[in-house]
């Protein structure tokens, strides 16, 4: 007999993708908002969540890329591994704590090995992925110090990109939906997994990023492999805006959008978003949440398909009805 909530529920088909940003995952009060979100949702439905690197570090690795003066490298460096000592020190108990700069110093000897190497192919990428090969395992440590079974999940195994005729990198959809749908399909039901955001990878393994903002879009291709039931994007402003709101007084929240002229807004560059970011989800017709861990009770924007198709808008109303009763 089950004593899980969820299964009591008959609530395991209702998969949500959770995706937090750098500025939910970069200090140890967002952490601790990060925690409480996931063991909130973890009782409604199923979460997988995607994260992004620590606030600022892929500036900082960008910074890497460029920097060809080896004693510059190495200040860059030395504040990568700081930053993260310094979270995690704060967040992890000792054991856990143990266990991550394990982690964190292969990465860190990873990352010298690949600056040093000089130009390569690939060499960038795998130096700007370096943030969320971080960020991942430290979050998975800490929602199992939390008592939740979580595990990081490196999406180079679940998001494939090839080299289009142009010349650019770009996420081969069919492959990426085969791949991850697979890989969710043999995953436990019991298991929270803490994915990558921001990386795939080629035909040989070998990581390729999808461009700045990257992990909405990781999490959106997430979203439409395993037939997710909703996109919740966690960031730390309240929605989307018609402008940014700390530049512009005037700027006006929306409440709800379409999920078709989000799409289509975005691609234009209006949201501020990953060009790509709504694509999967407007083909899966997989409404989207924008909310602020700050306020995780507010409105945020929700970013409706203009059709719900019949088994979404059940399992939307199924969750709306779970959250409210928890509340
Ligand atoms: N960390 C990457 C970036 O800052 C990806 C992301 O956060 O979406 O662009
Ligand atoms: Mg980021």
């Amino acid at each position: 007999m089950s004593t899980d909530p969820i299964q009591e529920a008959g609530g395991h088909h209702l998969v949500k993708v959770l995706k937090f940003g750098g500025t939910s995952v970069g200090s140890a009060e967002a952490l601790g908002r990060l925690v409480g979100i996931v063991a909130a949702e973890s009782k409604m439905a199923r979460p997988l969540l995607v994260v992004s690197a620590l606030s600022g570090v892929t500036d900082l690795l960008h910074a890497l890329e460029k920097e060809s003066e080896p004693k510059r490298q190495q200040v860059l460096m030395r504040k990568l591994a700081r930053r993260h000592l310094a979270l995690s020190g704060e967040v992890l108990d000792h054991d856990r704590h143990a266990e991550y700069l394990n982690r964190l110093s292969d990465r860190i000897e990873n990352l010298r090995d690949v600056v040093r190497r000089g130009p390569s192919a690939l060499r960038s990428h795998a130096i700007w992925a370096s943030g969320e090969w971080m960020s991942a395992p430290l979050v998975a440590l800490l929602l199992q110090q939390h008592g939740l079974n979580a595990e990081w999940v490196d999406a180079r195994k679940l998001i494939h990109v090839v080299k289009s005729a142009s010349g650019s990198w770009v996420v081969d959809r069919n492959q990426t939906r085969a791949q991850a749908e697979r890989w969710f399909h043999h995953l436990p039901a019991d298991k929270l997994p803490v994915i990558t955001g921001f990386l795939g990878a080629d035909d040989d393994g070998r990581v390729v990023t999808l461009g700045r903002g990257g992990s909405d879009y990781s999490a959106s291709l997430i979203a439409e492999a395993v037939g997710a039931s909703k996109f919740d994007r966690w960031t730390d402003v309240d929605g989307l805006y018609t402008a940014d709101p700390r530049k512009n007084e005037q700027a006006g929240r929306f409440l709800y959008l379409l999920l078709e002229d989000a799409t289509t807004w975005n691609e234009a560059n209006q949201l501020g978003m990953h060009a790509h970011a709504f694509e999967p989800v407007l083909h899966a017709c997989i409404p989207v949440h924008v909310r602020s861990t700050r306020q995780p009770q507010g409105d945020g924007t929700l970013i409706l398909p203009a059709h719900l198709p019949k088994r979404v808008e059940k399992d939307a109303r199924e969750l709306m009805d779970r959250s409210n009763a928890a509340m």
